[in-house]
């Protein structure tokens, strides 16, 4: 049960902390315990109002926008260096918020961190371009901000996936509204604070949790939104894009998963199996980019799958903040029972459980959502936990004998974010990752990506890219002066 001892966080706008206009608070719970951790603002329709034009208020009137972008890098590097410093207590707040193990968390800030680094280097390093043209002309462009940028972000890597948009939206001199997640807000509205200490200036970065489709709507329908940066569900991300059609305004598109792993049967077994391993039950299986589904070839499937039973079994499950834990609790109660769910209809269409497939209901773990690491053989081709995200530690297997078949099988899915290939074979290697459908393949390794290396998804994984040099363009948009210097005589 909730009390008013917890501790309250507020909204943030316009470098003030506010609790909101209608004074709502909701109670967030420990996925380790479901014991109430805080109580969190609750935005409304008027506070994403009161965000927009905060935001709109400091494009025109801070000198963010107009500064060179060496200051915006400054401002950034130090908030950069301000996260790290802090990094620790970021990531616990993270893992109590979220659930994940502290050892995640710590990766997840620093990977925030390299993300500001590498935008705040970016900064001052957006050019225009002269462009030959007839005559006594000269023909130029000019980079310039858009105004005021939209972020929406999910629960599974809730500061990481923020900031991955935050960050080129700022160095490229907007100003920005993020809605977090309303399960995981905190670690979002800790950095709001954090930036404005490191020089950010009041009402550049404002920050409103709150119902997604009261308040996410509010701010994608907003007059002043100049663009919108999803990251979350398929579904969703369609109705945002419906949103940007009507409004006319640029919409970047993370959305889920299905990935492939295919293991040949010449790959290096071991490490595949702990690539396997790490890319299903890293985070609990709740990542968009997850390899659910392994494709091995069938004379390696019986090694093969016995190891990854083997990690399965061995993998230590507990509260995220405990020492030497693998894997912690999923995010709520709801998700819970929605892995379960596919898990359990997948055995009634005649799928066999290898290992997991259910929830802890003994000891301590039992008061928390914790869900045992899972393997699903001898899937129906048409069983939804093969076809659609289950966003849990549920693996489901298939074996090929045919390298065509191992393409197909990988393809075979309304989703393409990110596939693994586990190969001794370059030749194998280059040609299958020419031909899978994801925006992103990773070869020998599990999934993995960098500040700079571009992230994104094909087909229902999603529209444009974040991340790597390109992502400043998408938040600037590009003016084109076209001067005749011909002097009149007088
Ligand atoms: P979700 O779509 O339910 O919510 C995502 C965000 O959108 C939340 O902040 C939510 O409040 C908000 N939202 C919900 N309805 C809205 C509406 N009608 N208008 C505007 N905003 C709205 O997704 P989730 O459950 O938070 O996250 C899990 C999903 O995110 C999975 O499908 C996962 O694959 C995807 N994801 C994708 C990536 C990627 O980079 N491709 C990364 C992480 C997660």
């Amino acid at each position: 049960m909730a009390t008013s001892s917890e501790p309250t966080f507020d909204l943030f706008i316009g470098g003030q902390e506010v609790p909101g206009h209608r004074g709502d608070r909701q109670v967030l719970y420990d996925p380790a315990t479901n014991h109430p951790l805080g109580r969190v603002a609750v935005a409304g329709v008027e506070d994403a109002g009161a965000a927009m034009e905060s935001a709109e208020r400091a494009f025109r009137e801070s000198p963010w926008a107009r500064d060179d972008g060496a200051r915006r890098g400054k401002a950034l590097g130090r908030l950069a260096s301000a996260l790290e410093a802090d990094l620790e207590s970021f990531a616990r707040l993270e893992t109590e918020n979220m659930g994940k193990p502290l050892r995640e968390s710590r990766g997840d800030i620093g990977y925030v961190v390299r993300t500001l680094e590498y935008f705040a280097g970016l900064a001052d390093k957006v050019e225009g371009e002269t462009i030959p043209v007839p005559g006594a002309r000269f023909d130029y462009t000019i980079p310039e901000p858009l105004g005021v940028t939209v972020h929406i972000a999910p629960w599974n890597y809730p500061l990481l996936l923020a900031i991955r948009s935050v960050a080129p939206a700022l160095a490229a001199g907007n100003s920005v509204v993020l809605k977090p997640a309303s399960l995981t807000p905190l670690t979002a509205l800790r950095f709001a604070r954090l930036a404005k200490a490191a020089g950010v200036p009041d009402g550049i970065l404002n920050v409103v949790p709150g119902p997604g489709r009261e308040v996410g709507e509010a701010l994608a329908q907003d007059a002043r939104c100049r663009s919108i940066t999803f990251t979350g569900s398929g579904e969703v991300g369609a109705r945002i894009a419906e949103i940007a059609a009507h409004r006319l305004v640029p919409v970047t598109l993370e959305l889920g998963g299905k990935g492939p792993v295919v293991v040949f049967a010449d790959a290096d077994l071991d490490r595949a199996t702990k690539g396997i391993g790490y890319g299903i039950f890293q985070n609990a299986g709740q990542m968009c980019w997850a390899s659910s589904r392994l494709i091995v070839h069938e004379s390696v499937r019986e090694t093969v799958l016995e190891r990854v039973r083997a990690i399965a079994e061995k993998l230590r499950l507990g509260p995220g903040l405990a020492e030497g834990v693998e894997m912690g609790p999923l995010v709520s109660r709801e998700q819970v029972e929605r892995v379960l769910g596919f898990v359990e209809e997948a055995r009634g269409d005649g799928a066999k459980l290898l290992t997991g497939g259910s929830r802890v209901t003994e000891g301590e773990l039992s008061h928390g959502n914790f869900v045992r690491p899972t393997v699903l053989t001898e899937l129906p081709a048409s069983s939804r936990a093969l076809r659609e995200e289950i966003f849990g530690p549920v693996l489901s297997v298939l074996s090929f004998s045919d390298p065509e078949e191992a393409i197909r099988l990988a393809n075979d899915t309304p989703y393409g974010l990110l596939g693994t290939l586990w190969t001794r074979d370059l030749g194998t290697a280059h040609t299958v990752a020419r031909r899978i459908d994801c925006g992103m393949i990773v070869v020998n390794e599990a999934p993995l990506t960098y500040p700079q290396s571009p992230f994104g998804g094909m087909k229902g994984s999603g529209l444009g890219f974040e991340q790597g040099r390109r992502a400043i363009a998408a938040y600037m948009r590009r003016k084109n002066v076209l001067v005749n210097l011909a002097t009149s005589k007088r």
